[in-house]
């Protein structure tokens, strides 16, 4: 059973008279622990395919499975605990509370679940520190750099424990160093705690330790929408993988040699499991 299953999925926005088909019959497969960068230009539908992916938005047409489960058929109440219980969230922009500090920021969540402040505490130091930010606790938003508030969103994202977490362009407002930084440290908890990461980007200099690239174009997957199964993967299937070498070594490459290059070919030699 895979985390999440997409059958023929359609979008549609309307706009007065006018009818944007956001998505154009969507098949898409991604399995527990699986690292994916949904990558595309703007207006391909990458906000679109995650707020249904996170349970924030319904299709117009198809079946989206989360966990086995058909959210279609899901209650609003059971659908909030799907939200609550399961997925995380890092948006666009981080989102953070300017009064709080980053402690608090990461908290929040818990504590609007009803867990004590102590519990509510420990989670988040753990995740603050996990994130490398055990300094800056105390500090408000305000006082901190882009990608550090980035941080804080995706301990955030992390303080209840979610199986999946859907990172909607995390890197876009973050210089390219710090990008890198912020899909590391994503990259080392999908690995680590075994969290499923689903990520938008438009920036392709990104995805060299991104375990899967499902590229959209105008609503439509033109690549990598089966999983990975480690063997035989099929026409269509794309593994960006980091291989064995260090990103430092492959710095200056061409972005799109390494990408042309691991296309089809390259086995999942950084020893992710695609189970
Ligand atoms: P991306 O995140 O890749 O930039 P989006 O999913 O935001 O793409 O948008 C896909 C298409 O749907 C675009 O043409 C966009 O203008 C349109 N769209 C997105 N959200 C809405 C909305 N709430 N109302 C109308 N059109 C929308
Ligand atoms: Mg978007």
């Amino acid at each position: 059973m895979s985390l999440i299953e997409m059958q023929n999925i359609r979008k549609d926005y309307h706009l007065g008279e006018t009818i944007v088909h956001a998505l154009q019959g969507i098949d898409l497969e991604i399995d527990t622990g699986e690292f994916v960068a949904i990558w595309g230009p703007s207006g391909s539908g990458k906000t679109t395919l995650l707020n249904l992916i996170g349970a924030i938005d319904e299709p117009t047409e198809g079946s989206l499975a989360i966990a086995g489960t058909n959210v279609h058929l899901l209650s609003d109440n059971k659908k909030s605990e799907l939200r609550n219980e399961t997925i995380g969230y890092v948006f666009q922009g981080f989102n953070l509370v300017p009064v709080l500090s980053a402690l608090e920021n990461v908290m929040l969540p818990l504590q609007i679940k009803g867990a004590s402040s102590k519990e509510a505490k420990e989670k988040a130091l753990y995740r603050l520190q996990e994130v490398g930010l055990t300094e800056f606790i105390h500090h408000r938003p305000a006082k901190m750099s882009g990608g550090q508030q980035q941080r804080v969103a995706i301990a955030r994202a992390l303080v209840n424990d979610p199986s999946l977490v859907i990172a909607d362009e995390p890197t876009a407002n973050l210089d390219s160093e710090t990008a890198r930084m912020i899909i590391s440290i994503m990259r080392d908890l999908n690995e680590k705690d075994a969290i499923t990461f689903i990520f938008s980007t438009h920036d392709q200099r990104l995805l060299d330790r991104v375990k899967r690239l499902v590229r959209l174009e105008d609503g439509r997957i033109v690549d990598g929408g089966n999983p990975l199964t480690g063997m035989g993967m099929g026409p269509g299937t794309h593994s960006v993988s980091a291989l064995n070498s260090s990103r430092s070594e492959r710095e200056g490459e061409a972005p799109t040699a390494w990408l042309v290059e691991g296309a089809t070919q390259a086995p999942l030699s950084d020893g992710g499991t695609q189970s």
